[in-house]
């Protein structure tokens, strides 16, 4: 990105205060580059005295490079976007826009790069990107290296040597898929004592249940030949022994859970910048903290209260944690933005997985249940009385509700709770989402356009999953996962997310999945339900700013809303569908500030 003339100063000091902040590598490396560009800029304009006074005010103009507004049904661009102040104050052709930018205004050239308005996270779990931004990312190809043992211990030791993490300090990873081994070769603590035999090792399972730990942390955690398995859990021996063999499951899984790291009061800044500079990699200048719970809500606002916020977050408090969370934030003080954090309203969870079989369904799964059931149809979180209460509370108090539903059994549940919740009442408006919606039926879809409830579908899916789900749903269930395109067609206004951290921050990947829902072994699942790609950006823009209510300020490239934007190094509208996921983005901008550029 070519940056001409006029950087102001006080830019250059926010950059720096980022720097001095933090001890994280990644974060430091990253402002240490935009330290440097922006004090050459600086140097560049040496000649601009009192630069520091008057440049708060100027404008800067983004040209040369196809824009993509958002705005309207099909794809407009415009020539330039001028920004000043953090809004967007322009959008249209290049000589309106140096009209408009007034003087002294700074150009950038964005070099035949595309420009649109940044993502918005529609659903996931912001908290954990606090932890994961100091842990190794162990995810199976395309979204990290972990395809063997061996690829992982050794993705692990440059880690800690990058991290230059000392002797006896524990090293977490996550996204271990034993699916994704070669067969019969499994990860075991052989494979990270070698690498490791001082440091506790927790590699963290995709399902984030359980984990493979090498023997430093098998002793930490007490793992031992005498331990006793607990009902639900599982523990892994070497074959012969009782030695436990690394990999720890479920209610076994739990200490280990219990223990995860969580910031001291001096970290809590540093780990929210470096988690939210994971999102602003990715894009992503409005994060969601999908199931809220108190002591979490506690550390968000005390980091919010410190200007720790780079991008903005939005929290849904979680069902079980509401009366202590409106105790301290009261109902009337949900629904706005206060230092990038706000309170979007409820969330509840009505059921589990497909891939796990603990979604509801109305029929039995082919394979049976998780262990063994015969006719077994999943379980709903709670029931229909207890959901029908919730449900109930967050239409009394007039705030979003945001409900985890994935089975079409508990689709019909919710459909139940909404309709006593609010009768015939069609007048007051009232903002419900139904999350991951991943086997909805097609005559359920009429229910959420007659009452404006809002899809948001889980299109990765299809990549991750589609061998299970076809497996334990059959071909024709499988294949309407996640039916975008039927929403689309209904006049529905569906959004699309990666439940962070289950599955990666990547926007474009996400994209991908929508456009083409590829499933590993290369074919495509329910090819009918795929989506255009503008289509797939709307989900993931302004449709996203909707479902917060935030379309006014947020979303698309409009004069007047805030100036958050992304550029890519390709337009995802003209390139081959099927590259979409090899998108990079080159830089994210919130608020008329760089906050991510590509190294
Ligand atoms: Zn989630």
């Amino acid at each position: 990105m070519a940056l001409k003339s006029h950087f102001s100063k006080n830019r250059l000091s926010i950059n720096c205060t980022y720097l001095l902040n933090t001890a994280n590598m990644k974060f430091k490396k990253l402002c240490l580059i935009v330290g440097i560009a922006l004090a050459v800029a600086a140097c560049n304009d040496a000649n601009q005295k009192n630069a520091s006074k008057t440049d708060v005010n100027h404008a800067t103009i983004y040209y040369g490079g196809d824009i993509i507004t958002m705005e309207g049904d099909s794809a407009q661009y415009a020539e330039a976007v001028v920004v000043k102040d953090g809004k967007i104050l322009f959008v249209g052709g290049k000589d309106e826009a140096m009209k408009q930018a007034g003087e002294g205004h700074q150009m950038v050239d964005l070099q035949g790069k595309t420009l649109l308005p940044s993502f918005i996270d529609a659903h996931g779990h912001y908290i954990s990107s606090l932890t994961v931004a100091n842990q190794c990312n162990l995810y199976p190809p395309p979204n990290g290296p972990g395809n063997s043992p061996e690829a992982i211990a050794a993705a692990l030791k440059k880690f800690a040597e990058e991290k230059k993490i000392p002797q006896g300090e524990t090293i977490q990873a996550y996204g271990y898929d034993d699916n994704m081994m070669p067969k019969g070769n499994l990860l075991n603590r052989d494979h990270l004592d070698a690498a490791f035999p001082n440091n506790p090792v927790i590699v963290g399972h995709v399902s984030m249940h359980g984990a493979v730990l090498n023997s430093a942390a098998l002793k930490k955690f007490g793992y031992d030949e005498k331990y006793v398995t607990p009902p639900g859990g599982i523990v892994v021996r070497k074959p012969g022994t009782k030695e436990p063999y690394g990999l720890i499951m479920e209610t076994a899984y739990l200490p280990i859970f219990a223990a995860q790291p969580k910031p001291t009061a001096a970290q809590e800044v540093e780990w929210t910048k470096a988690g939210q500079m994971l999102y602003a990699s990715a894009g992503i200048t409005l994060a969601h903290e999908g199931a809220t719970h108190a002591t979490d809500l506690d550390l968000i606002k005390r980091a919010t209260d410190a200007d720790a916020n780079v991008i903005d977050v939005v929290v849904h408090p979680f069902m079980t944690d509401l009366d202590s969370i409106v105790k301290k934030f009261p109902v009337n003080s949900w629904g706005k933005f206060e230092k990038r954090l706000k309170i979007g309203g409820i969330k509840i969870t009505a059921d589990g997985s497909p891939q796990g079989k603990t979604a509801y369904f109305t029929t039995p799964y082919l394979t049976g249940g998780p262990s063994g059931e015969k006719n077994w149809k999943g379980e709903p979180t709670m029931p229909q009385a207890d959901l029908d209460k919730l449900v109930k509370l967050a239409y009394t108090w007039k705030v979003p509700l945001i409900i985890h539903t994935n089975g079409d059994g508990t689709i019909d549940m919710f459909i139940k709770a909404y309709n006593n919740a609010r009768g015939a009442d069609t007048t007051t408006p009232w903002n419900v989402t139904t999350i991951h919606t991943q086997f909805v039926r097609k005559d359920q879809l009429p229910f959420f356009v007659n009452r404006k409830v809002r899809p948001s579908f889980y299109t990765e899916h299809a990549f991750y999953f589609s061998d299970a789900h076809r497996k334990n749903r059959g071909e024709k269930q499988a294949a309407y996962l996640s039916p975008m395109k039927d929403a689309i067609k209904l006049g529905l206004h569906p959004t699309n997310h990666t439940d962070f951290y289950v599955s990666p921050l990547d926007q474009l990947f996400m994209m991908w999945t929508a456009v083409n829902r590829p499933t590993r072994s290369g074919g495509v699942l329910g090819a009918d339900q795929r989506v255009t790609p503008y289509e797939a950006l709307k989900s993931q823009t302004i449709w996203a700013a909707e479902q917060y209510e935030e379309q006014e300020d947020r979303g698309t490239l409009k004069a007047g809303k805030l100036a958050d934007m992304v550029i890519l190094d390709k337009n995802p509208l003209k390139v081959d569908p099927q590259i979409l996921k090899d998108l990079k983005v080159v830089e994210t901008i919130k608020e008329g500030k760089s906050i991510y550029k590509a190294q």
